[in-house]
């Protein structure tokens, strides 16, 4: 595409006119294209009349929301960089993030609903002066999850965000209809429900947040053929798997896509076997990609159980060994580094750690440990900061998280590591049982004992009555360790 289009431009080429592009699954409020479209046009004149310009940062402080992508397609639309701050963040991170990201203006829910249904914006309307956008003009930033470190701001350019469109126009179909309950403030679902799903044409029925009896309704009576999910709601439909099939139709659901944190083969398996017409794709991605880098889609890639897919026609992968930076064949497991049109631009002034994730070459170093196999399925074993070290071997705290989660009387579990003066390190099992359940510290030792080798066994077991998770799905060790300490 030309160097000066911008992603609001090329998503808005294909207007799908006449279709539903989002439903409020609450008030039943629907927003056909033309509408979105029209709202984008009015929000961005009502931000130039108030001086909004190219470079400046807006940001959203908003749960789930018709008027989301209203808001963030408007601003890219002036050239102007979104930034997106999840509201159940305390007030503290999200004051860190309006500090490092200066935003000009903030929307958060009650101007939401002013400006973009009030018609304020088309009163505002003024001759605009078109800036030229650059495609290598950053138009999100977006922040990391922050779970292995302080939470890192990301540039990504319209390039990427316009990539990331071609990858989903070359996996998924246009015009299906889908529910949206991961919040959009994430890259997961930033990238899919408010950018490359509207381009696709897709109908889009929007939850401010996840509640399960909430989503179970949705897909009841909106009857989508498709989910996005990150793995706790996974984990949760097959616990409740029993109940939900008595209580709701989902029978209109043929694919749920997975990603944002490891899916073990065992859930994915239970999964399956409890919602027999639903096919689970799993989907590979970092903020710093613009999501998803590798996903499954046809049948046969579906099959393939705890692996997340293969890399997307567009991306380049390579297996490095992290510490001699040798290249490592098919099989073996290491770094995977990835060099793709959707790659980041870099962290937001943060040149040191830019030269240290993104190379000469542009080749993006993930972090994430894993393997490729001789078909080119990607499978992620854990993430490299997150390896627990125990007598000079490296436990991966995903692999037994997924033993853990193939016991039938095990709802959810973490494993994390213990300091010890012998070993270094050891890794001890936070479990959540499923009701009703007396299952022992010893048992469940004795079971994970029986199937891994002596330095990988668990010695140690604390119950929990919940796991505690960030919203991208991700186990948050941090607060598990801390809970730990404190109890030494
Ligand atoms: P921070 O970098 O601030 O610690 P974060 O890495 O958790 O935050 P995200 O960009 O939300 O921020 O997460 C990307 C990471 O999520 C990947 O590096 C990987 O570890 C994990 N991940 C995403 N999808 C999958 C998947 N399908 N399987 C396993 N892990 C996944």
């Amino acid at each position: 595409p030309n160097q000066h289009l911008d992603v609001t431009s090329f998503i808005s080429s294909q207007p799908h006119r006449g279709k539903t592009a989002f439903v409020d699954a609450v008030t039943g409020r629907r927003l056909g294209f033309s509408e979105l479209w029209l709202g984008v046009e009015r929000v961005a004149s009502c931000l130039y009349a108030l001086g909004v310009r190219k470079g400046n940062v807006v940001i959203i402080i908003s749960p789930n929301s018709i008027l989301f992508p209203i808001v963030s397609l408007s601003v890219m639309s002036l050239g102007a960089v979104i930034t997106t701050a999840n509201p159940i963040n305390t007030p503290g991170e999200i004051s860190n993030q309006i500090e490092d990201s200066r935003p000009v203006l903030a929307f958060t829910t009650r101007q939401l609903n002013r400006v973009a249904s009030s018609g304020e914006g088309a009163r505002a309307k003024i001759s605009r002066v078109k800036q030229r956008v650059n495609q290598d003009d950053t138009a999100a930033l977006l922040y990391s999850s922050g779970t292995t470190g302080k939470s890192k701001g990301v540039m990504l350019t319209h390039r990427n965000l316009i990539a990331l469109v071609q990858a989903y126009r070359a996996r998924f179909g246009l015009e299906q209809r889908t529910v949206c309950t991961i919040p959009m403030c994430h890259i997961f679902s930033f990238g899919g429900f408010a950018t490359s799903l509207i381009a696709l044409g897709w109908t889009i029925v929007v939850l401010p947040r996840f509640e399960m009896a909430q989503l179970l309704s949705a897909v009841e009576i909106h009857r989508p053929s498709h989910l996005s999910l990150v793995p706790p709601m996974l984990v949760a439909m097959v616990n409740g798997a029993e109940e939900i099939n008595s209580k709701y139709d989902l029978s209109s659901l043929q694919t749920v896509v997975v990603g944002g944190a490891p899916l073990s083969r065992e859930v994915t398996e239970k999964f399956v076997e409890r919602y027999s017409n639903v096919r689970v794709l799993q989907g590979y991605g970092l903020t710093e990609t613009a999501a998803i880098v590798a996903s499954m889609f046809t049948k046969e890639e579906t099959e393939r159980y705890g692996s997340s897919g293969l890399l997307a026609p567009s991306v380049e992968g390579k297996i490095v060994d992290p510490d001699t930076g040798r290249v490592l064949g098919v099989g073996r497991t290491g770094e995977l580094w990835l060099r793709s049109p959707t790659v980041m631009k870099g962290y937001f002034k943060n040149e040191e750690a830019t030269a240290s994730t993104i190379d000469l070459e542009g080749w993006l170093k993930t972090g994430d440990l894993c393997y490729i196999d001789c078909e080119g399925f990607v499978f992620v074993v854990d993430r490299l900061k997150e390896l627990i070290k125990c007598n000079g071997y490296q436990v991966a705290p995903a692999e037994l998280e997924a033993l853990l989660l193939a016991h039938p009387e095990i709802a959810d579990a973490a494993v994390i590591p213990i300091p010890d003066m012998k070993a270094g390190q050891y890794p001890m099992a936070y479990i959540l049982r499923t009701a009703g359940s007396n299952l022992s510290e010893s048992e469940i030792m004795g079971f994970v004992a029986k199937q891994v080798s002596p330095y990988k066994r668990i010695r140690k077991v604390t119950f929990l009555a919940s796991i505690p998770k960030n919203p991208s799905g991700k186990i948050l060790r941090r607060e598990l360790v801390k809970l730990t300490t404190s109890k030494l």
